[in-house]
């Protein structure tokens, strides 16, 4: 990957800033892996060397990092034990997963998982919080054979404001987010289903085959919804998900429905890192639907 420096930024810094720390251990792969997107995988792989990047645009990961060594260096309570990978084997296959605390307590193991995030990230259900401390859960208890009574994310919340208003609007800038629990069941099927997503994408990649396509979810597609407008306004009456709903209201409003299509967010702001390389994204794109 390819660091530029667009904006001046003092040379110590984006030394700073360009380190990556990320690494799976010895196993082929890591939760953090198993979670991105075949697809996403395949084409860093693959387009490793072209792939640029603002050091700029390194802050939010920065952040992260920095946070977890100043915890590294704090002592941690007797009943906690911090940053342990665990191991196991799927299959033939080798996969871990690093966990940032597991808090032992008379009821079972809490794990705890640090981010830094948007708020905007706790006001609504995270699907990728829940799978990844699920999948954490499951190596606790089949690795350490220990019950776990909690799953928890810390998260520090990078654009919180003491003005911010709105219902569910967290109280402070550092807030303790509940996860939901799934069963080892639950959990070791999904954990297999993500390996089988992966090694057929790496088949697909190793035969010069197309590669699997990304979801929706994959996408982070946002909804698409109908604008109820009138002719002389400028702002929408209303915005609804539902297109009968938003024909009948614009019937009643002697105005006319705009149809605001989804937008797959990861593909159109490059969070994927490898959106020009994609087929997938660039032939929509140019065929849109
Ligand atoms: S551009 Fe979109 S579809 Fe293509 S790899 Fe990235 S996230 Fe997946």
């Amino acid at each position: 990957m390819k660091v530029t420096n667009n904006y001046g930024l003092p040379e110590a810094l984006v030394r700073a800033l360009s380190r990556d720390e990320y690494t799976k251990g010895s196993s082929d792969y890591s939760v953090t892996g198993l979670l991105t997107p075949p697809k996403v995988a395949l084409l860093r792989e693959r387009y490793q060397d072209e792939m640029e990047m603002d050091v700029s645009e390194k802050m939010y990961t920065f952040l992260g990092t920095a946070l977890h060594n100043a915890l590294e260096k704090t002592l941690m309570p007797e009943n906690c034990t911090y940053e342990e990978r665990l191991f196991t084997t799927v299959d033939g296959t080798t996969i871990s997963g690093a966990i940032d605390i597991q808090e032992k307590t008379p009821q079972g193991t809490v794990v705890w998982d640090y981010k830094v995030t948007s708020v905007w990230s706790v006001m609504r259900e995270k699907t990728e919080w829940i799978e990844q401390l699920n999948m954490y859960k499951w190596f606790v208890e089949t690795v350490k054979k220990e019950k776990v009574c909690g799953l928890k994310i810390c998260a520090f919340l990078r654009d919180w404001s003491n003005n911010g208003r709105g219902e569910g609007y967290p109280d402070s800038s550092i807030v303790v987010v509940d996860i939901p629990m799934w069963t080892s069941t639950q959990a070791e099927t999904f954990i297999r289903e993500r390996l089988n997503a992966h090694k057929m994408g790496q088949m697909a990649h190793d035969f010069g085959d197309e590669l699997p396509a990304c979801t929706d979810q994959e996408r982070w597609m946002s909804e698409t919804t109908f604008a109820v407008k009138r002719e002389g306004r400028k702002t929408a009456i209303r915005v609804l998900t539902d297109a009968d709903e938003a024909k009948e209201m614009a019937v009643k409003e002697n105005g006319y429905v705009e149809v605001r299509l989804g937008e797959p967010r990861r593909c159109a702001g490059d969070y994927c890192g490898v959106s020009k390389w994609c087929n997938q994204y660039q032939g929509e794109k140019h065929e849109p639907v």
